[in-house]
Formats: C-alpha cells, structure tokens, sequence
C-alpha cells in the first residue's frame, strides 16, 4: 500500500511558504541582533548620565530585555531548523503525513503550520500524555 502525499504541485506551494518564513525569520533574528548592540551602547551611555536611583532600575531591566531577546533568538532558531526539516520532508515525499496515524494533513494546517508532522486528533493525543 502505497503512503498518501502531496502532489508535486502542492510541494512545490508548501516550499513557497516554508522558505518565505525562513527569509521573514532570519531577518527578525538580525534585527533582535542589531537592538541587543544598540541597547547595550545606549545603556552604557545612559549610565553616566544617570549616577543614582535610575541606574540600578535601568540595569536590571536591560539585562531582562536581553534574557527576553536570547529566548526570543532561541525560539527563532529553533523554529527555523524545524522549518528546516520540512524542506527535508518535503525533499523525501513525508512531508504533510501524518507520523503517527499516516493520514494525510490537511492543507490549511500544513499552511499555518509547515513544521507539523502530526495530525491534529495525533498531536492532541499527544499533548494529553506529556
Ligand atoms: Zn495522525
């Protein structure tokens, strides 16, 4: 028996997705990159001018913008070799099966979600044994 995928056609489509959020993700990771240099040359300036009250406040919360931005950095790039990895699949014919039950997942989910590799009823079933 022969597995359900996607038409060549619709690869095609989904890579058009998948490569375009790579692009969209790789440029918000060089933004945060470019705020997190220009936030720490701006607090280094505004530490001088600042001596009291204003300086301890003003460095704590730098330091949680910059936890903010490493998690937020994380998080992209995560994302991005799961994206990764659906090119793979979509390189392979997996792409859009489900890996638990094998049936195929809808279109609409693989648009919003081209990382997915389960079926929504899977993945729920999924998240009830975590
Ligand atoms: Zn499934």
């Amino acid at each position: 028996m022969t597995a359900k995928k996607y038409s060549a056609a619709k690869m095609k489509k989904f890579r058009r997705i998948i490569e375009a959020k790579m692009v969209e993700i790789t440029g918000d990771v060089n933004s945060i990159k470019t705020r997190m240099n220009h936030t720490g040359k701006g607090n280094a300036g505004l530490a001088q001018d600042s001596v009291y009250s204003t300086d301890m406040a003003g460095a704590g919360s730098d330091s949680y913008e910059r936890e903010k931005s490493f998690q937020l950095l994380d998080r992209e790039s995560n994302y991005f070799k799961h994206l990764e990895s659906a090119l793979e699949r979509i390189e392979n014919g997996e792409f859009g099966v489900c890996s638990l039950c094998g049936i195929l997942i809808p279109e609409e989910r693989m648009i919003e979600v081209p990382n997915a590799t389960k079926c929504v009823p899977c993945k729920d079933k999924d998240n009830l044994n975590l």
